[in-house]
């Protein structure tokens, strides 16, 4: 039975994707700018944001942390964190050079990223990365090996690629694409590179994934799809797209204050997910809100239980 036929007429239902919000790479990076502002002495700069959320930089701003664009804004000597997104070893250099006090919050999902670009770059390969052009992950990766990095944004793009040896090709993906544009993008690089060879496990994360699925399983049922996340985070707005091509209408939220009331106008089951970078208790202030426009019942859906966690970086924990 539909959601709505369980439903009498009058109440509106929410069908909330689990997973949904946080992921451990993003917990991660929070505590260990969390930690630093409470064990350290002296200010603590981020370089980037921390993660793709306004909501989580002004908390974190709020608390005592200095969020520069580059290392340039940081005195020398400092203490300065990077982002989960990672950074390229130019970055690195560069910090070591200025003999900034590094902590690295990157993600070690991505960090994996990192390692296989390295790898495939020392045998030879033309390394073809699948990912945005500008977001900071991507920088960060083709950073590794840049003269044999191409980026590759669709599928369409493959034919155009110029490559040295076409027996020699890998690919590597950023971690927060849609899982299934990517395999239609893999798919077209594989017939045009039949010796193509990719890493051993998806580079798109667990997280990622879990929450496209998440959302696949509620998103036809839904009049209107609601997902929580800042404009520059890249899995949330992979969310938005996944659900407008199951055909429902889908909008990208900061925060409750962001909903338009004609958007609910006729919307009976409203989906709601947050990407990986929102705060849980912006979910929660979504339902609250909902919930005082009238009679509201929310049902949440699971497709999987996540169990991943990430350590502190040693030199948090020590400190
Ligand atoms: S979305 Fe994936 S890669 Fe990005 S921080 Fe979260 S777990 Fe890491």
């Amino acid at each position: 039975m539909s959601v709505t036929a369980r439903n009498p007429a009058g109440v509106r239902t929410v069908l909330l994707a689990s997973p949904r919000s946080f992921c451990a790479g993003v917990e991660r990076a929070i505590a260990i700018v969390e930690h630093l502002l409470d064990h350290r002495d002296g200010p603590v700069y981020v370089r980037k944001q921390i993660v793709h959320n306004t909501h989580v930089v002004a908390d974190l701003q709020a608390r005592g942390a200095v969020f520069v664009e580059e290392l340039d804004a940081v005195p020398d000597g400092a203490t300065v964190v990077f982002s989960a997104h990672g950074v390229s070893p130019a970055v690195r250099t560069k910090a070591a050079d200025r003999g900034l006090d590094v902590i690295d919050a990157t993600c070690p999902l991505v960090t994996k990223v990192h390692t296989e670009a390295r790898r495939f770059a020392a045998r030879g390969d033309t390394v073809i990365l699948i990912g945005h052009a500008g977001h900071e992950e991507v920088e960060g990766t083709l950073g590794e090996a840049p003269d044999q990095t191409i980026l590759l944004q669709t599928a369409e793009d493959v034919a155009d690629l110029h490559v040295a040896d076409p027996t020699r090709v890998s690919y590597l993906t950023q971690t927060t694409l849609a899982v299934d544009e990517t395999a239609e993008i893999i798919h077209a690089l594989q017939s045009r590179f039949p010796a193509l060879q990719g890493p051993a496990s998806d580079d798109i994360c667990y997280a990622t994934t879990n929450r496209q699925h998440a959302l696949t399983a509620i998103a036809e049922e839904s009049d209107l799809v609601l997902v929580v996340g800042s404009t520059n985070s890249s899995n949330s707005l992979r969310l938005v797209e996944l659900a407008r091509r199951h055909g429902t209408p889908s909008y990208l939220i900061d925060d409750p204050t962001d909903i338009h009331p004609e958007w609910l106008q006729g919307a009976r089951v409203i989906g709601l997910t947050a990407g990986a970078s929102a705060p849980p208790r912006l979910v929660n202030a979504v339902i609250a809100a909902l919930a005082e426009l009238g009679p509201l019942t929310v049902v949440e859906h699971e497709t999987t239980r996540e169990t991943v966690h990430f350590a502190l970086p040693t030199p948090v924990r020590q400190s």
